[in-house]
């Protein structure tokens, strides 16, 4: 039989079994020098093997399977389409259950077979939700009638339209057909609001799965979904791969959000995964979100996806009013035009919020040498360094990219000029400003840097809830789905740094970003107003923010796409590496392709020729990239197989380290 083993090896290994076991049931192998614990995929053994040549099991670890059928058949796919160790992805899925041998091995005990616990058949909602509008009605409606098959949903509804009562009402109506549902979050810490959402609905039947968990937390919670226990499993990225059976309904919120990408080792990306879960469970799917990645937009117009729209905010609630500030005019004092801060002043005086957006953490993110142009650069990477900390106390030059600070220089390192000049606006900085210049605020800063202690972002979300908070001032961290009901103004200080960037994603990510953060504004009765500083307020991208045309951005964008031969018309995959020494990464990948025997004849697959990667030097490696496409997948998986093969076998592998990224967010 073919047995999972958590070893960096991309496939199977074959074991001979005389006990009774089947296909998701953990075993103890021996596995080199080592004793491992591996689950069962596939019976009998799949390779050639002779019977007689194989090692045999030590034990069988469960009496009945871990993993569902349709569970073991998504982690196998996976693996395959995302060219990562079969035994890895098992693991990555299985919490705690997976990898070095348990000291006493005793299959009788099965910790976790599932509990007969009767805790908790459901019962709806407790306190009674609003009725719904007439959309989100149609829309809970739409996906209730799909029950018992496949289908995927968009529900393409702005900010503030009420897409998570649809969520709920839809999971709360697949519980009461005895099924469960399986919800996931881009990002817990940074919305606990959809969390309390969902128990305050479904009581204690919900069970919430991230990252932030304690390992003994975590296995706890996947022991309670197995065991049936819980009948929602809410969570980030890795919940997709939850262990719930008789699932009734699958939820992606926010599904165009980059952190359902895993970004190392493992990459594989949740919301794909997670309708792909649906049509192995035979269930709907339904993907939300006020701005749709282009991937989902195309399924809809290829009618592969349906879409269910929210056009409006619920009840009085209006979108805001979009102003675009024009930087070649208006003076800018603290990094803030006249009319921005005077709108901010309109909101203290009137008791409301506003909440300030920027792009850097840290108090400047250049500092520069004003006599020879001499900036404050990394060592190890291709970066500048950003100021961080007020010159009062503890300034320090810190790297964004490897970590690396230091301090700064009195005088300049190149000619001694004695003054240094610190460029742009980082958050510390506005923070600094905003209290001088409105002393009388509470002013709240949000970003990395003031949340690393643990519970410090709940007490600061908790605070802009409350209203306790004046000023809300941070990074993309405040853009997320928060519902601050006294928020009516946003400004947006630095819009311009994004769009340039060397990557073709970066435009769709900054009109995301964008169109989220003015969303945090006016959601209750009151009107919110959204000001961007720009010195373009001409760009039509911006003209199309200022009318929160997102479709026109999206159909645009999607023409771009096409023309450009760019994801989401063609697939790409990226093979990287990294070396230590200036070329031995390119050199290599030059020799991969080589090997590999250029393109894949006739089947559309196109292999381009290795390049620097954009940002070449990153944790003093260098770096490079092969960009592989195609304008179908499954020629383009063949020939990544070819690929890594051929890398497999260079001998320079060792200096190099490499790795493949399929459908890659990110080309940096
Ligand atoms: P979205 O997820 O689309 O941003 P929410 O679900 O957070 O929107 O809804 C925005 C606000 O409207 C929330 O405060 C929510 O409680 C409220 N709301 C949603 N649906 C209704 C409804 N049918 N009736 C009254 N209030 C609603
Ligand atoms: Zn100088
Ligand atoms: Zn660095």
């Amino acid at each position: 039989m073919r047995v999972a083993v958590p070893v960096p090896v991309r496939s199977g290994f074959d074991y001979r079994c005389e006990a009774p076991v089947a296909p998701g049931c953990r075993v103890l192998v021996p596995h080199g020098q080592r004793r491992l614990v591996g689950l069962v995929t596939e019976l009998p053994a799949a390779g050639a093997v002779p019977a007689a040549r194989l090692k045999s099991v030590e034990a069988v670890m469960d009496r009945a399977p871990l993993v569902s059928a349709p569970l073991l058949q998504l982690l196998l796919w996976a693996a395959d389409y995302y060219q990562h160790p079969v035994g890895e992805v098992c693991k990555a899925a299985l919490p705690g259950l997976l990898g070095t041998a348990p000291r006493t091995v005793s299959p009788s005990s099965d910790p976790e077979s599932p509990s007969s616990d009767p805790e908790s058949p459901f019962s709806p909602r407790k306190p009674p939700s609003p009725p719904l509008s007439a959309p989100q009605r149609t829309a809970v409606d739409e996906i209730n009638r799909a029950a018992g098959g496949f289908a995927g949903f968009v529900l393409h509804g702005v900010t503030g339209s009420g897409k998570t009562e649809v969520y709920i009402a839809a999971a709360a109506d697949a519980l009461r057909r005895g099924r469960r549902a399986l919800v996931l979050v881009p990002e817990i810490g940074l919305t606990p609001q959809i969390v309390a959402r969902f128990q305050k609905s479904l009581g204690g039947a919900v069970g919430v799965f991230h990252s932030a968990l304690r390992p003994a937390e975590r296995r706890d919670t996947w022991r309670k979904l197995r065991g049936g226990f819980f009948h929602v499993a809410l969570g980030t990225r890795s919940a997709v791969f939850a262990p719930v059976d008789k699932l009734g309904v699958i939820i992606v919120d926010e599904e165009h959000d980059s952190s359902y990408k895993q970004q190392e080792g493992f990459r594989y990306h949740a919301r794909d995964l997670a309708v792909l879960r649906a049509r192995l469970e035979n269930v709907p799917v339904m993907l939300g979100s006020a701005t749709p990645s282009l991937e989902t937009l195309l399924n809809v117009r290829q009618k592969k996806y349906r879409a269910l729209h929210l056009p409006a905010r619920i009840g009085a609630a209006k979108l805001p009013r979009i102003a675009l500030l024009d930087l070649r005019k208006l003076p800018l004092v603290d990094g803030l035009t006249p009319p921005l801060a005077d709108a901010m002043e309109q909101r203290l005086r009137r008791g409301e919020q506003s909440l300030l957006f920027a792009n850097r953490r840290g108090f400047a993110p250049v500092l520069l040498c004003t006599a020879c142009g001499w900036q404050a650069r990394c060592d190890s990477c291709d970066a500048r360094l950003v100021l961080h900390g007020t010159r009062a106390r503890n300034d320090k030059l810190a790297c964004h990219h490897c970590g690396a600070g230091r301090a700064p220089p009195d005088l300049c390192p190149q000619c001694g000029a004695p003054e240094l000049r610190r460029i742009g606006h980082g958050t510390q900085r506005l923070e600094e400003s905003l209290r001088k210049r409105f002393p009388a605020a509470v002013v709240e800063r949000i970003d990395r840097d003031s949340v690393r202690k643990r519970g410090a972002l709940a007490e600061k979300l908790k605070r802009a809830q409350s209203g306790a908070a004046n000023i809300l001032v941070g990074t993309r961290m405040l853009g997320k789905g928060h519902d601050f009901p006294r928020l009516t103004l946003v400004g947006v200080v630095d819009v311009d740094r994004g769009f340039y960037s060397a990557d073709f994603r970066a435009l769709e990510t900054q009109v995301q970003q964008l169109l989220q953060v003015a969303g945090r504004a006016g959601r209750a009765e009151a009107p919110g107003e959204v000001m961007i500083q720009t010195v373009f307020p001409d760009n039509p991208v911006l003209q199309l923010i200022a009318r929160h045309d997102f479709n026109g951005f999206a159909e645009q964008a999607l023409a771009e796409r096409e023309s450009a031969g760019f994801p989401p018309y063609r697939h790409f995959a990226l093979l990287r590496a990294e070396s230590e020494t200036p070329g031995a990464a390119l050199a290599f990948l030059a020799q991969v392709k080589k090997n590999a025997g250029g393109e894949g004849e006739g089947d559309g697959v196109a292999l381009m020729d290795p390049v620097p990667s954009p940002m070449e030097k990153r944790r003093g490696r260098h770096r490079a990239q092969l960009l592989v496409q195609s304008p179908r997948r499954k020629p383009l998986g063949d020939f990544l197989r070819r690929l890594i093969r051929a890398a497999e076998s260079r001998r320079a592998a060792r200096k190099v380290r490499w790795s493949v990224d399929v459908d890659p967010m990110e080309m940096l």
